[in-house]
């Protein structure tokens, strides 16, 4: 997963939000880390869930 420094949500990496955002402002972690930190699903790329992030 992918999450975007500052924000509350975690990411595809396909997602264009996360394309938008550019490497440096960017995060990677995996979804059970994601969760576990209390992160939320994006909206735009939920639908292109990964097993591995
Ligand atoms: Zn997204």
């Amino acid at each position: 997963m992918k999450v975007i420094i500052g924000t509350r949500r975690y990411h595809s990496t396909a997602c264009p939000l996360i394309r938008g955002a550019g490497e440096t402002g960017v995060e990677t972690m995996t979804l059970a880390s994601a969760e576990a930190a209390g992160l939320t699903s994006c909206s735009v790329c939920q639908h292109e869930r990964e097993t591995v992030g």
